[in-house]
């Protein structure tokens, strides 16, 4: 890295907890590797505070922001402009500010999901895709499969009337409690968890892939661990598989590149690192 210089630029993430991010080590691989003098943190507000953090930063005090939990949304909400994906998904994980005070809002999660299918192989056929959760990952995930022309979801969650309003949004969206996951997953081209069950910490993920056609790919969110029992099973089975961190990976290459003007260097393997900074945590 090079030395933190009156030039450094500082990029970074925000999130509350934010010590558990792996974007600083994905960025500052890149930033080296791209010998870039610029340095990527990680920024803890307290809960409160994130508003009066992003407006303290306008100005370029610092180019950019990825945000996760718990902020995406009012990060979608403070922004001056917003792209498409934001205004219709409701949050942002992406903030670039100009040097004329503005802060621009983007989400790039929607890629990253993409990503990470087509790195499995992709979709066999174009639908039906059963997607598990009816959170802002899920939403995410519903708008960039519909945008794929993925013909049909079916999406499944614990609390009903979440899935119902994600579906309200559109025909092609299915909505179905958890007692009717595993008929769900009837002719499915792709399952993907977009619950923090099977998560270090949260209950397991019971689902039977029984129904699930084997050339259907499954899809794993959940990154700690890295081989879900969900994506242990599906390899059991023979299904091709995606886990959370390609998806978290394919989302920050369109993010460096919004804050630093060009593509990450494609010879960096981030994932090693990522998997090393993972078994130090697990
Ligand atoms: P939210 O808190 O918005 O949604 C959580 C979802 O999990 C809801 O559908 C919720 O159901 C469901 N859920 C939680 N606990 C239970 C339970 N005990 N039983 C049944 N369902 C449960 O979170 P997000 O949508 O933002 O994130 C979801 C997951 O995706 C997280 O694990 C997150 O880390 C991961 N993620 C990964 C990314 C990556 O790049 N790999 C990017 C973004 C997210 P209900 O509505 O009934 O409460």
């Amino acid at each position: 890295m090079s030395p933190i210089s009156a030039r450094t630029r500082i990029v970074g993430v925000v999130g509350h907890p934010v010590r558990h991010s792996l974007s600083p080590v994905i960025h500052n691989a890149w930033i080296e590797a791209a010998g870039l003098e610029a340095a990527y943190l990680a920024f803890a507000p307290p809960e409160a505070g994130f508003e009066a953090l992003v407006n303290g930063l306008r100005g370029q005090v610092v180019l950019g922001l990825n945000v996760t939990l718990p902020f995406k949304e009012r990060a979608a909400a403070l922004a001056d402009r917003r792209t498409n994906a934001v205004e219709r998904s409701g949050a942002a994980n992406l903030l670039v500010f100009g040097a004329d005070g503005s802060v621009a809002a983007d989400n790039t999660d929607g890629v990253g999901l993409m990503g990470a299918l087509a790195e499995a192989g992709g979709l066999a056929t174009p639908s039906p895709v059963a997607v598990l959760g009816a959170g802002g990952a899920a939403r995410g995930a519903v708008l960039s499969l519909l945008d794929a022309g993925v013909t049909s979801i079916r999406l499944i969650n614990r609390s009903l009337e979440r899935a119902q309003a994600i579906a309200a949004l559109d025909p092609r969206v299915w909505a179905a409690g958890w007692d009717e996951a595993a008929y769900a997953l009837d002719g499915v081209a792709a399952v993907i968890n977009a619950t923090s069950l099977g998560m270090i910490g949260q209950p397991p993920l019971q689902l039977s892939l029984d129904r699930a056609p084997a050339t259907a790919v499954v899809m794993d969110m959940v990154y700690r661990p890295l081989k879900t029992e969900l994506l242990k099973a599906a390899e059991g089975r023979g299904h091709p598989i995606a886990d959370g961190l390609s998806m978290l990976i394919a989302q920050a290459r369109p993010s460096f590149e919004a804050l630093f003007g060009q593509p990450p260097p494609a010879d960096v393997d981030v994932r090693a690192l990522c998997e090393q900074a993972l078994g130090g945590q697990e």
